[in-house]
């Protein structure tokens, strides 16, 4: 672990102190039978602890962290439009 500050997900101003704990390589020997073996190697997800709010807007530690060990989460709202556009929904009113 070790102590990161990141720029706010929310208003991409204020800087939170955070303690980041980077992926860790894994490797993991897999048997293929007869004598055969492949070492696969596997990462573990990095995670963001934020220590404090947001200074600048106030964001709660805890929606921040959310935010930064999600980023996928930033971007449901142009995959759900386009969802719907496949959908044959009109996007336009
Ligand atoms: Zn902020």
């Amino acid at each position: 672990m070790q102590r990161m500050n990141v720029e706010c997900p929310f208003c991409e101003i204020g800087i939170v102190e955070t303690m980041f704990t980077p992926s860790i390589r894994r490797e993991k020997k897999e048997s293929f039978g007869r004598g055969h073996t492949k070492s696969v190697i596997t990462y573990s997800k990095e995670r963001y602890d934020v220590v404090g709010n947001c200074p600048h807007c106030g964001e709660k530690a805890r929606k921040i962290q959310r935010k930064l060990n999600n980023p996928s989460e930033m971007t449901s709202r142009k995959n759900m439009l386009k969802r719907l556009k496949k959908a044959g929904l009109p996007t336009r009113i």
